[in-house]
């Protein structure tokens, strides 16, 4: 009875993790209002305001008189009225998405199927029947998704993704009204700790980015629910356990919610050339992206790079019955733990796998995260990161 009542109070202590509340997180960040945290509507800052709004009501420690870590950069943005027409009216994000460097342009174009042996003018736009760098207006068939992504730089031509099922709205022109600007941005990283009971002059951080890939005209945007507001969602719900007494680190923990990431990971490299805690004091980073599900386990980026953090996960894994794989993946540079094992700092990057299939569409919406291992997931990383 004894060691059931321990259990108990262990598993209680431990699954302070509350899904509805993540559930909420995510259909906030999610929500129209944040416009997919992208650069038009200010949805970014909003975002960032938001978070912050949180850190302050957990209590996190700040480094100055805010959370904020600003830093500029330049994107193209659409930030205006956007339609194509041709035999009928074709809807961005649901027919086409532009491409990310489209420059603005209003006028009719003449549709042409590509034949290598024609030249073509700027009045034309040619259709590929598949994927080509060529310096011609250009319509590419995008099978059946449309993923968008951010260019920091704008093009002199137009180049738009279309869906097999929506070539047949094509006729002979294409009208286009087509509003983007390249702008000057300042976007920020959102930055709060728990100081360590022990040794608080090292670091742990936990992370994940807030920002997405905003919007396309003022019809279509990017809601980002499990990339990466799930991922907000869980570094929120973790700063609220070790902001409490009883569960204070013996490290210190910084908690960071990185800007710019689809822009090319621009907030943590930021924050890596210009750290609030000096790298060498950073014992470790766990980057948290796309943890909507989980239902088939994790992967663990980084994982083949340091194993014997990667076992530890593992045996706690395998102890507690948490998930059912956890998959080792070598380096890449496709999320904020980058620049960090870059930088000499050890740092894993996980992603859950299952369920979920949109992936940078207007599909990623709220409705659409289970957060079925959620908590198990939560879990794994409480006990993991005790480990140090
Ligand atoms: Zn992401």
């Amino acid at each position: 009875m004894q060691s059931y009542v321990f259990a108990f109070f262990l598993f209680t202590s431990l699954s302070g993790q509350d899904v509805k509340e993540a559930h909420r997180v995510i259909a906030t960040l999610a929500s129209p209002t944040f416009w997919g945290r992208g650069y038009v509507n200010d949805g970014h800052t909003k975002a960032a305001r938001f978070i912050s709004d949180r850190f302050e009501e957990i209590g996190l420690s700040k480094f100055g008189s805010n959370y904020f870590q600003k830093f500029d950069f330049k994107v193209n943005v659409f930030d205006g009225d956007i339609s194509l027409k041709s035999k009928k009216r074709l809807l961005v994000g649901q027919d086409f998405i532009p491409n990310a460097d489209c420059p603005p342009f209003k006028g009719r174009l003449k549709i042409r199927k590509y034949d290598s042996t024609k030249t073509y003018t700027g009045r034309d736009i040619v259709l590929l029947d598949k994927k080509k760098s060529l310096s011609v207006n250009t319509i590419t068939p995008s099978g059946k998704k449309l993923t968008h992504t951010f260019a920091q730089s704008q093009s002199r031509l137009l180049g738009f993704q279309l869906l097999d099922s929506s070539i047949s709205k094509l006729s002979k022109t294409l009208k286009v009204n087509l509003n983007s600007s390249f702008k000057s941005v300042t976007s920020q990283n959102v930055l709060g700790y728990v100081r360590g009971t022990v040794s608080p002059d090292s670091f742990l951080i936990v992370c994940a980015h807030y920002d997405h890939l905003g919007g396309i005209g003022h019809q279509c945007y990017f809601p980002g629910a499990n990339d990466n507001a799930s991922g907000i969602a869980m570094l929120l719900q973790l700063a609220t356990y070790y902001s409490k007494p009883q569960n204070y680190p013996k490290y210190s923990i910084l908690f960071v919610a990185f800007g710019a990431e689809e822009v090319g990971l621009l907030g943590s490299k930021y924050y890596v050339e210009h750290p609030f805690i000096p790298l060498k004091q950073t014992k470790f980073v766990l980057n948290l992206d796309l943890m909507g599900s989980g239902l088939e386990g994790i992967t663990v980026v980084n994982g083949s790079v340091f194993p014997k953090e990667f076992e530890t996960l593992q045996k706690i894994n395998e102890a507690n019955h948490l998930l059912k794989v956890i998959k080792p993946r070598e380096k890449a540079a496709n999320s904020d733990h980058y620049y960090f094992s870059e930088n000499g700092v050890k740092s894993f990057f996980i992603y859950s796998l299952g369920e979920i299939t949109a992936y940078h569409d207007i599909n990623d919406t709220s409705g659409k995260v289970p957060l079925s291992r959620f908590g198990e997931m939560y879990q794994l990383i409480v006990k993991f990161l005790e480990t140090f």
